[in-house]
Order: structure tokens, then sequence, then C-alpha cells
């Protein structure tokens, strides 16, 4: 089911949004979160529905809404699915009114809630991609804009052509960036837990930064620093990081088999621990 709140109402759904004039659709104001509710559990919710405030802000909209009012949404929202429902929770922000630039006042708002299972702990494959992430001098990568995904879709449907399920993009400068939607996190043949230092061209999310916290009450340090592509092809273990799927093993990175490992299933049981806390 799709479930939308928009203009004070909830209703069922692919529900119209936008406008003939509306700033977002011809010139991408448009941001959005994504967050999840799964059976009951809203992991980290305040912290994706603060990101949305500042995203919107960073495209010169303004949330019409406060984090605690979105919240009771959500609440509301997630109410009218069955208890046990693993939910998206999507809030989106976009310019509703402006010829040239977004008029702050008259920025729109929709929360849509719908159906996602948690995908299974199976894995994907993943390849490298021709198509690089901009840096915050080409485009806002401070805020998770719509726009953004205009490159990162160009990434996924390349991977999906030549048969994978998920690419890996590169910054500018070569250095390995994160997935087309989520974060990446390897496992060095030495043993080091690594992952890319945030430098503007990817989204930091929400869950890398909890499950660097997680790993670490575990024992388990990640080290942060620039990452080589050579490196993935070493690699003993690649896993992703994202509110779709929290925590998931890569099983096939070009033409190479990796396992599921002991590293990427600590954080995915740390991660579910901690979701079933919350
Ligand atoms: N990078 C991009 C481009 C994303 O769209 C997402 C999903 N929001 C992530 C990383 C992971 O972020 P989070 O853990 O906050 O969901």
């Amino acid at each position: 089911m799709y479930l939308t709140y928009f203009k004070g109402q909830w209703a069922e759904g692919n529900v119209a949004l936008f406008g003939a004039m509306d700033h977002s659709v011809w010139l991408g104001s448009s941001v959005f979160d994504g967050a999840r509710a799964v059976r009951g559990h809203l992991p980290d919710l305040q912290l994706h529905l603060e990101r949305v405030i500042v995203s919107a802000d960073r495209l010169g909209l303004r949330c019409p809404l406060t984090a605690a009012e979105m919240a009771a949404l959500v609440r509301e929202g997630v109410a009218r699915f069955p208890a046990d429902a693993e939910l998206y929770v999507r809030p989106l922000v976009f310019g509703a009114e402006g010829f040239l630039i977004p008029e702050p006042g008259h920025s729109g708002f929709a929360l849509t809630l719908f159906d996602a299972p948690l995908p299974s702990f199976a894995g994907f494959s993943a390849c490298l991609s021709e198509f690089r992430r901009p840096d915050a001098s080409m485009a806002p990568t401070d805020a998770k804009a719509s726009a953004l995904y205009a490159n990162s879709t160009r990434a996924l449907r390349e991977a999906k052509a030549r048969g994978f399920d998920n690419p890996v993009m590169l910054d500018g400068e070569g250095r390995v960036a994160e997935f087309a939607s989520s974060n990446l996190f390897l496992v060095t043949p030495g043993g080091a837990v690594v992952t890319p230092v945030p430098n503007g061209t990817f989204l930091a999310g929400i869950t890398r930064a909890r499950v660097i916290g997680l790993l670490a009450e575990a024992g388990v340090q990640v080290e942060q620093r620039a990452v080589a592509p050579a490196e993935l092809e070493t690699a003993v273990e690649i896993f992703n990081t994202g509110n779709y799927g929290k925590v998931m093993p890569c099983v096939r990175y070009e033409q190479r088999t990796l396992a599921v490992g002991p590293v990427a299933t600590l954080a995915r049981d740390r991660y579910f621990a901690f979701m079933e806390g919350q």
C-alpha cells in the first residue's frame, strides 16, 4: 500500500503532488529523506527528519513542519498499516512556487509511507561505474536533493545493463565514494575495516554513522580514509549501509565472488538489536 499525507489529508495510491508552475518540476528544487518503520521500530527517525529540514534549507526551501510535527505524522501514518509492516518513510519538501528561484515560504510538503520489506541478507553484486559523484562545487551534495539522483540513476542503469545490482561510484578524483544510494565499507586482507572519509562528494549516511558507532562498541574500529578502487579488488569483505537494507553484504564485485563475512554479519546483527531497542 502507498499512503501519502499531503495538504492536511491522508490518501492512498499515487497521490498527485505537483502543479504545472511548480519550481521543483522544471528546475529541480526538491529534497527528500528516507527513513524506516520496521514492525513499529523507527530507527534514527529524528535524524532523518532533521536532515530533510537541513536539505530543504540548502536548496532555498523551507520545510513547513518541524521535526516533531513530522514525527507525529509518521506515527499517525504507521498506525494505519499492520503492526508487522516493514515500511519506507519518505518526507519530501519541494518548491511549489517560483519562476527562477523557489519561494521559501511556498515550499510544498508531502510524507509517503509504503510497504518495502527489508531485503534478505543474501547480498548483492556490484561493479565499478563510469559515472562519478560530483563535488560540492558542482552540485548540492550537502543536501539529499532529488536532482542528484538523476546521475545515480544513470549509474544504476549502467550497472543493471551489465548484469549487476549496484554500481560503485568514484568521486571526481577517482577515489571510492559510495554505491548508487548507500555507503560502502570494506575489509582489507589485513583485517582493517575501512570506509571512505566524507569529502563532500557522497552522502555520509545516518546508517553509516550508526554502524560505525555500533562496531566501535563491539570493539571493531572503522578507519575513515581515502579508498582507492583497486582496494575493492583485494577486499575480503565489501558491504553497504543505508536506510533501505540497513547492512547488506556484496557477494560479487565485478567477476570476483565474496563471502558474507563476519564484519558485515556483526554490523547487521548489532544494527538489528539497536533498531529493535528503539
Ligand atoms: N548515499 C546515498 C546517495 C543515499 O541515497 C543514501 C540513502 N539515503 C545513503 C547514502 C545512505 O544514507 P542513510 O544511511 O542515511 O540512509
